[in-house]
């Protein structure tokens, strides 16, 4: 009843935005349910027939219900829908020069005022220098109109989903455009080699190259630089090596950072093989709980995050000569911080370079903050994109994904998909939907072969994304925001944008923190459209209506810094002796709000005093690379003996949501294998433990896992990261100590780090946070994260008795009564 009034509701309001939310989200709380099987089984069945499969009775009234209102829906908004007005975005718009010029740096404009010319002399060599770019860049992309007209879009599907073609994202022309054929050719040719042997003739052909050695020079000449270019252009994988070539790494290393683990791994591996080296040795990786280096590396990819700590042991980053910020217009927490560290450092290590590289055009930001350094611009090679819309908003992405695929692949000529997906639960369930269609399809379709990327995605299976695709076979991936700048992969000519990423965003004032899946920015469509069209004209389909996109759509990404928690960032740079965070060089400052709610967060924790300076306790969490909540509890620990059970805790909890799985045929036998260490409901944390502890008593034994349907992989990454936590205990002097007989001494460890997240059982059957707790007791429970979908639920739950709290928080709760 509830859901047929808020969809009329919508519809009445024709507030389409309103409506996909809420789609999502029933479809989130299916999800929640364990209800996989049957969402996979209504798309399997919904409108798309391949199969026939037999409904149920119920089924069948249930779909014909849900058909009906879909209609209602799609008459109402297509009548509405206004698709004619739609404008080109600007920052597509390569072909105009006036654009082309304003896209120059704010700097330039000021060195073409002869006065401020005059006050800053050493820029009139940097002027030529520009001049000539521009020069160039005009030369190569000069304004002709690339509009191609395409044939209209055809489907085959009974009911497939109608797409209105309503723009063309304009490409750039460059020489070799000229015959589409040829580079078709020329670019298998080249697939082809690459797989045979990475010879150096190829770092050629990317458009970097030419700008090699201008680069070299700018980076002589000034110690900062913003560098722009498209995705793919080679500013990862070729300014290193650049710059190792030229002699930089022979007086320090050079680091290179990425926002994402797997983009950093990736990179590193790729770099390793085009230098013909091992990966670990002269070019290597630094991700959180995995160091691939050693002392030989003199190129080093890590994440933002990484590099962060590593001020920690060195302050003026003594070893490194050049640092590459690299993706900055990620924005990214971390990235925002080491700006701000990097900045101050350069003041007094003139010898270190900094560049800072993004993919969108808005770098006199990036100049301006940096005391308008200059930028440096690789123009790009894209190809026109032709962007398909919806007629009528889609009630549930992951179908119309599916269906889109497959139209594009019965209908459309040879090139490979990309698909964008918000994480690797969607992306498991689509991977599978879309085995399931295809293998009933036989020899009828050219084969598909679908390659997942996400971030837990084990290394082998990674590579094979950047396989090339077979001869008659089509390749679709699967990736979540990674591709969206991070990662290029080659031969993709279509892209499937959903419209929607997951996102993180931070209450200060209940201090909760939330991934949730979020409408994408306008930037982020346009990039995402782009990646279609790098190596040929490209088609994106945006499974959103042109309405959507206008309205519904925020401009640009909240950077992280201003949704986030910041009590780890705040310990950090607290235990950097940087004090005044108020006055902290933020290029976009945090709401004050969240700077307060983290101090007093810390406070709570006993890491700050009340004057909020660093304590003992701070100075000791600081270590360990964890969410403050987590380090507290592993300090802590000291005192209740158990050291030992929660650093395996904090293992297995550092893990994430992925230690037990269920296969389908099997539930049943799944879930009692797991109830077994629940035995004494001896709540979540406990029995994470137990799993820890049962796998190393059969000496971390795979059959074991196998036998209790636990993921060994997992278990494996719990290992080394409990490894690194051992060691970390030994630095800030723990003792390793067991205390496995007493459960409340390891229960109040968990507590003294997380009695923020106490919680208390309500008459409704539900629960509350609590700040005073009171004398007439309830259950009360501790719990690791809140997942927020439709409801908020606890993830990790344990029971806990109410007297602890004030026994272990005392400043923080008062009994009452
Ligand atoms: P940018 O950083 O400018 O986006 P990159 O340096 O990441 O560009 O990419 C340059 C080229 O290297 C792209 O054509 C991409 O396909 C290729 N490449 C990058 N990483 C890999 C990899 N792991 N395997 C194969 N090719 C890769
Ligand atoms: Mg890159």
């Amino acid at each position: 009843q509830e859901e047929i009034t808020r969809r009329s509701q919508a519809m009445d309001k024709n507030d389409t935005s309103d409506l996909r939310k809420f789609s999502r989200q029933a479809y989130l709380q299916k999800r929640r349910d364990k209800k996989i099987d049957e969402i996979r089984d209504e798309i399997l069945d919904h409108e798309y027939i391949f199969q026939d499969v037999k409904l149920t009775e119920a089924e069948e009234k249930e779909f014909r219900y849900k058909k009906k209102i879909y209609d209602l829906v799609k008459e109402h908004v297509e009548s509405a829908d206004d698709v004619a007005e739609y404008k080109m975005p600007e920052a597509y718009d390569m072909g105009d020069s006036v654009n082309q010029e304003k896209r120059f740096s704010v700097a330039m404009q000021r060195y073409k005022d002869p006065e401020a010319r005059d006050k800053m002399n050493p820029f009139a060599e940097q002027e030529a220098w520009e001049e000539h770019q521009i020069g160039k860049s005009k030369l190569q992309f000069g304004s002709k109109d690339r509009k191609r007209s395409s044939d209209d879009y055809q489907y085959v599907f009974e009911d497939g989903i109608d797409f209105v073609k309503s723009s063309v994202i304009e490409g750039t022309q460059h020489e070799e455009d000229s015959d589409q054929e040829d580079i078709d050719e020329k670019d298998m040719l080249k697939r082809e080699l690459q797989h045979v042997s990475l010879n150096q003739d190829e770092r050629k052909t990317l458009p970097i190259y030419k700008f090699r050695d201008e680069l070299l020079k700018a980076v002589e000449e000034y110690q900062v630089i913003v560098i722009v270019g498209e995705t793919g252009s080679g500013k990862t994988t070729q300014i290193p090596q650049y710059l190792h070539e030229a002699g930089y790494t022979a007086k320090g290393k050079v680091a290179c950072t990425q926002p994402r683990r797997v983009a950093a791994m990736s990179v590193a591996a790729r770099v390793s093989q085009e230098m013909g080296v091992k990966l670990g040795h002269e070019v290597g990786y630094s991700i959180r709980f995995e160091d691939c280096t050693s002392e030989k590396t003199l190129i080093k990819y890590m994440t933002d995050g990484m590099l962060l700590r590593e001020f920690l042991g060195e302050p003026d980053l003594a070893s490194y000569s050049v640092v590459m910020v690299d993706e900055a217009h990620e924005r990214t927490l971390s990235t925002d911080i080491l700006f701000g560290l990097v900045k101050d450092i350069s003041r007094f290590r003139p010898d270190l370079k900094l560049l800072i590289s993004s993919a969108t055009l808005d770098a006199e930001k990036f100049s301006d903050y940096f005391d308008s350094a200059p930028i440096f611009k690789i123009p790009g090679r894209r190809y026109p994109v032709e962007v398909h819309y919806t007629k009528a908003p889609e009630a549930d992405y992951i179908d119309a994904a599916i269906v889109t695929v497959l139209q594009i692949h019965v209908t459309q000529p040879p090139g490979d998909i990309l698909v964008f997906l918000t994480g690797q639960e969607e992306i498991e369930t689509i991977d599978e939907i879309l085995k399931h269609r295809t293998r009933g399809l036989g020899t009828k379709i050219a084969e598909l072969l679908i390659c997942p990327i996400y971030a837990n995605l084990p290394t082998e299976l990674q590579a094979k994304i950047f396989e090339p695709t077979p001869e008659g076979a089509r390749k679709v991936v699967l990736a979540t925001n990674i591709a969206e700048t991070s990662l290029t992969i080659d031969g993709i000519k279509y892209v499937v944008d959903p419209g929607f990423c997951k996102i993180k965003s931070y209450n200060p004032r209940t201090g909760m923190e939330s991934l949730l899946i979020n409408p994408i920015s306008k930037a982020s469509a346009n990039q995402r459209a782009g990646r279609s069209g790098r190596t040929g004209p490209g088609k994106c389909f945006r499974l959103y209506t042109s309405y959507n996109y206008m309205h519904d759509l925020e401009d640009n990404t909240v950077p992280e810094i201003q949704r986030t928690n910041l009590a780890n960032v705040v310990l950090t740079l607290k235990s950097l002796g940087i004090h005044d965070l108020v006055n902290f060089d933020f290029m976009d400052p945090p709401p004050s709000e969240a700077l307060l709610k983290a101090l007093e967060q810390l406070f709570a924790l006993s890491a700050l005093n009340s004057r909020g300076e660093l304590t003992k306790t701070g100075r000791r969490m600081a270590e360990f690379p964890l969410d403050p909540m987590l380090s507290k509890m592993i300090v802590a620990s000291e005192k209740y003996k158990c050291s030992d059970e929660v650093i395996s805790i904090a293992s297995m909890l550092s893990v994430g949501n992925s230690i037990f799985y269920r296969p389908k045929d099997k539930q049943v036998h799944a879930d009692n294998a797991r109830l077994n260490f629940h035995t004494g409901n001896v709540g979540d944390h406990i029995a994470l433990l137990n799993v820890y502890n049962s796998w190393k008593e059969t000496d971390y034994s795979t059959q074991w896992c196998y036998e209790n349907y636990i993921q060994v992989r997992s278990m494996k990454r719990a290992r080394d990261i409990r490894d690194q936590l051992e060691g970390l205990l030994e630095r800030v002097e723990i003792e390793i100590s067991s205390n496995a007989s007493d459960l409340d001494a390891i229960k109040k460890a968990i507590t003294s780090g997380f009695f923020h997240h106490s919680s208390r059982l309500q008459k409704n059957g539900s629960y509350r946070t609590v700040k005073n707790p009171q004398t007439v007791l309830p259950r009360w429970v501790i719990y690791h994260e809140l997942v927020l979908t439709t409801k908020e639920y606890m993830r990790q739950v344990t029971e806990l008795k109410p007297d602890w709290l004030v026994e272990i928080a005392p400043h923080y709760y008062q009994l009452k009564d």
